[in-house]
Order: C-alpha cells, then sequence, then structure tokens
C-alpha cells in the first residue's frame, strides 16, 4: 500500500520544516507549499490524501483555498491550522467543510493523533457510504436522479457533484424521506463527533445542497425547511436501480 500524501500549506519557514520531519518520521509522504496559492495549486495536481492548511497565509488566505477546493469538488480532508483568536475563522473553516482544526501552539504528537483520527474517520465514512450505495445505486425522483455511486445528481440533464457532507445528509434525508429530520440528528449522525458544532452548519450545508438540487431554492420542492423542527424530504420516489 502507498503510503498517505500529507499536503502541509504554512508559510513559517521552520514551522514548515518541522511538521514535515515529524510527518515523514511518521511513514507519510510529505508534499509542502509556502503560499495560499502555491497550496491550491499542489492540492488540485498532487491529489493529496490529507491537506493541512494555515488559515495566515500570504497570496491567497487557507480560508480562500478552501472555499476553491470545496467549491470545485475537491473532498480531501482538510485540518485547518490556526493562531490563538481566531476562533471565527475556525468556525468559517469548518461551516466551509473542514474535517477538523488545529489550535497554534500545537504538539508534532498531537498533530499525528489528529491526523490518524481524520484519516481513519474519512476513510471509513467512505467505505461505509459505499456498502450503502451498493444497495440502491441510482435513485429517481421528479425533476432529480441521484447517483450514489457517483456521489452526484442529475438535475436538467447536468450532473452536479456533491461533496461528502452534502452527499451524507442528502442520504440521511432520503433514507427517511416523508419524515422530519431534525438538525440535531443531522449534526450527530453526519458530522458524529465533537468539535464546535452549531446547527447553523448544518443550515449552511442545507443551503448549498439545495442550490444544486433545486431549481428555485427559494421554493425548493425536494428539501423543505420544517420551521422549528429541521427538514423533510419530500419527493416520491419513482425508480431505484
Ligand atoms: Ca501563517
Amino acid at each position: 500500500m502507498i503510503e498517505p500524501l500529507i499536503l502541509v500549506i504554512e508559510d513559517e519557514p521552520d514551522l514548515r520544516a518541522g511538521i514535515q520531519h515529524n510527518l515523514e518520521l511518521e511513514g507519510y509522504r510529505v508534499q509542502t507549499a509556502a503560499d495560499g496559492k502555491e497550496g491550491l495549486r499542489k492540492a488540485r495536481d498532487q491529489r493529496p490524501t490529507l491537506i493541512l492548511l494555515d488559515l495566515m497565509l500570504p497570496g491567497m488566505p487557507g480560508l480562500e483555498v478552501l472555499r476553491h477546493l470545496r467549491e470545485t469538488g475537491h473532498e480531501t480532508p482538510i485540518i485547518i491550522v490556526s493562531a490563538k483568536g481566531q476562533d471565527r475563522d475556525k468556525v468559517q473553516g469548518l461551516e466551509l467543510g473542514a474535517d477538523d482544526y488545529l489550535t497554534k501552539p500545537f504538539g508534532l504528537s498531537e498533530l499525528a493523533a489528529r491526523i490518524r483520527a481524520v484519516l481513519r474517520r474519512t476513510q471509513a465514512g467512505a467505505k461505509s457510504s459505499g456498502e450503502r450505495a451498493a444497495a440502491n445505486s441510482v435513485m429517481k425522483f421528479p425533476d432529480l436522479v441521484v447517483d450514489w455511486r457517483r456521489f452526484s445528481i442529475v438535475r436538467d440533464g447536468e450532473e452536479i457533484q456533491l461533496s461528502r457532507y452534502e452527499a451524507e445528509i442528502l442520504r440521511m434525508l432520503i433514507d427517511r424521506r416523508g419524515e422530519v429530520v431534525s438538525r440535531q440528528d443531522l449534526l450527530r449522525k453526519v458530522w458524529g463527533y465533537v468539535h464546535l458544532p452549531t446547527t447553523r452548519t448544518v443550515d449552511n450545508h442545507i443551503a448549498r445542497l439545495r442550490k444544486k438540487l433545486e431549481r428555485d431554492v427559494e421554493n425548493p420542492v425536494h428539501v423543505v425547511t420544517v420551521h422549528g423542527l429541521g427538514y423533510r424530504f419530500e419527493s416520491q420516489l419513482l425508480e431505484e436501480s
């Protein structure tokens, strides 16, 4: 098996070299980038297994790198690294789809533990999504086809890629279609781990999911809001294969 490739996007040379050295001792392959633009380019070209992303970066801030990657369908697990006092950025990072965060200064053993945990979680997640998908790979609804093998949907003849979180949210809503699924339920099942989870995180992901699913996001027909309670998938299943 090829060792996981970690991309370290960090502008402080000593810290970058220290992290690289330690991750290599842990057995990982490591690529580094010293600014946001180089980081974004390497994230796309090198297809790393995981990205360690500093938020304060020259060229392009870390949150922009994260946003670009997620908007273009890159679901690489990302751990963001923030300085003390950047709590708002941290929360925003998680809402944009980061998988975990570390606050500087951090110990290298803590870093290694976080990386292992995120890799375990994301690889297990991919596997279990794959197993579930095997049972019913393609589901057709009025004006909407969901393809679980490709983590994509087709609307108006156009295939649109879903992020891992979007796919898991949609899966849960469709599995329980016709029922109200609460934000807390979604947080527990989809995120499933403890860190600053807010129900706003759920709402932001639902908003992104709706942009992909719905013709008119102001009047959604697939994922509707049940005020004060949560969300419900409304559409009738037409066909499953
Ligand atoms: Ca920095």
